[in-house]
């Protein structure tokens, strides 16, 4: 086993290549291919596939780490496993290091320090976690990672959802603020599901497990949990802190837990979790990600948008012209089209224009007034997901209704013949016309 110590940065890997194949994957698109618990096959095409060699795994080789560092052996015993050694971890983790990786015969672990001047400057008494444990992980942890990562497209955690409620809309995969993946493959794994996997691979424990430390971290921070206490709730006990920082993105937010009233998009036949914010007005262009960019602020800062890799969407007022960006189109992972007033039907043109002349083929979402007896119209001119407010349009969409429309007098996807009109036509052989 090679363990290096690691407080320079790792050799600059080429990242171009990684961030074009997430271009081409599209990190929603990815979320959508595997099944919730499949963590190995997550896992397998991060390694194999997405990242090749510019993925790294984050690990605390604390309680539960054996069984991410399992799957990684399996799949590649090279790969760069970063293990941040902070100067404040319990002997036991320390040995644990030593004696999971030699086990697993992990290749790869590299040891990343604290900048030894920092700790001089900020933290000679070692008390800086008391006073302030937020600068304590900043120096012993955020800082050390953020120059480990530098080398690398992407990495791994083995963050659950369970764990908190911050976890708890984790995805497989994510892109940071700062053009990275960020895999995640047992983010839908309880606590079961982790002890039966460790059982059947017979996988050691880190030895303070035994005594009731269900995650475990730095000494001075860690504390045993009881039966019933949520595991992470023996870190930082007493301190308002449950994460260390090293998950936070630049808006200083994890996922977001959600209730069923938050989930406001529905699409496939079911409500599910908005991935897409709300774009603010001002917002650099470069640091604009999964949120819809007005036409009009698209089409002055175009370029700036274009060379941006975060998955971007566009947002289409009801005035707007479609044209204007017809070329663009491949650039969007969503389209937004507004419906401002049930009588406006300048949204259905502009749908119509995407879906069926300029032949867009993402989600094409309706925005804005969007009430049940708009739907049927709406799916017949491309829509095919829907953000939803009003009570009733939600509870008729939870049951079913409403359906399609069968009988119209405007045809609409270039294979639809009115009814009422065009008597020619229904005279055609093949013409059949069914009713609700
Ligand atoms: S977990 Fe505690 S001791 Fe460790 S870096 Fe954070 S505040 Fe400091």
């Amino acid at each position: 086993m090679e363990m290096i110590e690691q407080s320079d940065p790792i050799s600059a890997h080429q990242t171009n290549a990684g961030k074009d194949r997430l271009r081409a994957f599209g990190i929603i698109t990815l979320n959508s291919m595997f099944a919730q618990k499949d963590a190995s096959g997550v896992l397998r095409m991060a390694i194999e596939d997405l990242l090749a060699d510019e993925l790294a795994v984050v690990s605390s080789f604390g309680a539960d780490s054996a069984v991410l560092l399992h799957m990684v052996s399996k799949i590649d015993p090279n790969l760069p496993i970063l293990f941040l050694q902070t100067g404040r971890h319990f002997p036991q983790t320390l040995a644990y290091v030593k004696t999971l990786s030699k086990r697993l015969g992990l290749a790869n672990v590299r040891l990343l320090a604290p900048d030894s001047d920092e700790l001089v400057r900020f933290d000679p008494d070692e008390d800086l976690w008391k006073s302030d444990p937020n600068a304590c992980c900043h120096i012993r942890k955020i800082v050390p990672l953020d120059k480990a990562l530098g080398g690398f497209g992407g990495w791994v955690s083995g963050r659950k959802r369970y764990q908190t409620e911050e976890r708890g809309a984790l995805s497989h995969f994510e892109l940071t603020s700062d053009n990275r993946i960020k895999v995640n493959p047992l983010a839908y794994w309880e606590g079961a599901d982790i002890a039966a996997y460790k059982k059947t691979h017979d996988l050691p424990e880190h030895p303070l497990f035994a005594e009731g430390f269900a995650s475990i971290g730095c000494a001075p921070c860690t504390s045993a949990v009881t039966n019933g206490e949520n595991p992470r709730s023996g870190r930082w006990r007493g301190l308002n802190k449950a994460e260390c920082g090293i998950h936070f993105d630049v808006n200083r937010r994890i996922s977001p837990a959600m209730n069923k009233a938050e989930l406001t998009l529905f699409r496939d036949g079911e409500f599910v979790a908005d991935p897409w914010g709300k774009w603010v007005e001002g917002t650099a262009p470069v640091l604009a990600r999964y949120v819809h960019v007005p036409l009009v602020e698209f089409v002055v800062n175009r370029a700036a948008y274009l060379a941006s890799l975060h998955p971007l969407g566009l947002l289409v007022g009801a005035g707007d012209d479609v044209m204007e960006v017809a070329s663009d189109l491949g650039r969007f992972s969503s389209i937004a089209v507004e419906f401002p007033a049930f009588t406006d039907g300048r949204g259905y043109s502009s749908a119509r224009l995407l879906a069926e002349r300029l032949g867009y083929k993402g989600e094409l979402r309706a925005v804005g007034d969007v009430l049940a007896d708009q739907i049927p119209l709406m799916r017949r001119c491309g829509v095919n997901a829907f953000v939803v407010s009003h009570a009733a349009t939600r509870k008729a969409l939870e049951k079913g209704v409403p359906g399609r429309i069968d009988v119209f007098m405007q045809p609409a996807g270039g294979d639809e013949i009115p009814v009422g009109t065009r008597a020619f036509v229904r005279r055609a052989p093949n013409f059949t016309v069914s009713t609700p």
